[in-house]
């Protein structure tokens, strides 16, 4: 199970497929991607093999912005419903989400009683609160944050706001994740591995932090809104 993320100057269909075959040998039972573009969010998913999602991508379907993920399923069966990209209930957020959430039946009882969820997902939970927490006058960075401090577990998480087609959200804690830095783009994913087929150079996450990651900048926060400097390194490792 894996997540992977693109947000750059060209269509990034074919990086995140390929960046999930990279994660393949981490495990997984289903798999997806998410693009965003001017007509909205378009999310292809399936239960099975990769090369099954690879053919249900609709190749007219252009996005410079994308998430990705591979799912080994804690909670909810394997299925079409339960496999990522999650979405809210408006269709705003979109999530991938590799880890546990330990205490999502506790975050819906308090946070969601009016939401009908439609998986059976720990995952769903997440983007739902995030929702929750922008109806309820938040602005979009401080939601996340808001919501990751309520989580309870491990994750390695990338959003997308429909509205805002010019930035990803990641967070981790004790799930890995790893910044890819490129000239004009940027990428995240959970191993190097995925990423080596566009850049060398990548920024290290600790637990807790959050990044708010544009086509030519990633900026690290902790929980608290506390902007993090963190230099990048260059892998010795080859694609
Ligand atoms: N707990 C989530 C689920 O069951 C994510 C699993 C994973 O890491 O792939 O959907």
């Amino acid at each position: 199970c894996g997540i992977v993320g693109y947000i750059g100057n060209k269509d990034c269909k074919e990086i995140l497929i390929k960046g999930l075959e990279k994660l393949e040998y981490r495990g997984y039972d289903s798999a997806g991607i998410a693009l965003l573009n001017d007509d909205g969010v378009h999310i292809f998913k399936e239960k099975g093999r990769i090369a099954d999602l690879r053919a249900s991508v609709d190749e007219a379907v252009y996005g410079e912005i994308g998430i990705g993920h591979t799912r080994w399923a804690t909670h909810g069966k394997p299925s079409k419903t339960n496999a990522h990209p999650h979405q809210s209930t408006s269709g705003r957020f979109t999530i991938v989400h590799n880890g546990v959430i330990e205490n999502y039946e506790h975050l819906k009882q308090q946070f969601l009683q009016n939401k009908s969820l439609k998986s059976d997902t720990d995952t769903e939970v997440i983007v739902q609160v995030i929702e929750h927490f922008v109806e309820d006058g938040m602005d979009v960075q401080r939601a996340f944050r808001e919501t990751l401090k309520h989580l309870k577990g491990s994750y390695a998480l990338a959003l997308l706001d429909k509205e805002n087609g010019n930035v990803i959200y990641v967070g981790k804690n004790k799930s890995p994740l790893l910044v890819g830095v490129g000239n004009g783009f940027n990428v995240v994913a959970s191993d190097a591995m995925a990423m080596l087929q566009v850049t060398k150079q990548f920024l290290e996450l600790m637990d807790q932090e959050t990044v708010v990651v544009t086509k030519d900048r990633v900026e690290i926060f902790n929980l608290d809104g506390e902007k993090i400097e963190r230099e990048p390194f260059t892998a010795e490792l080859d694609a």
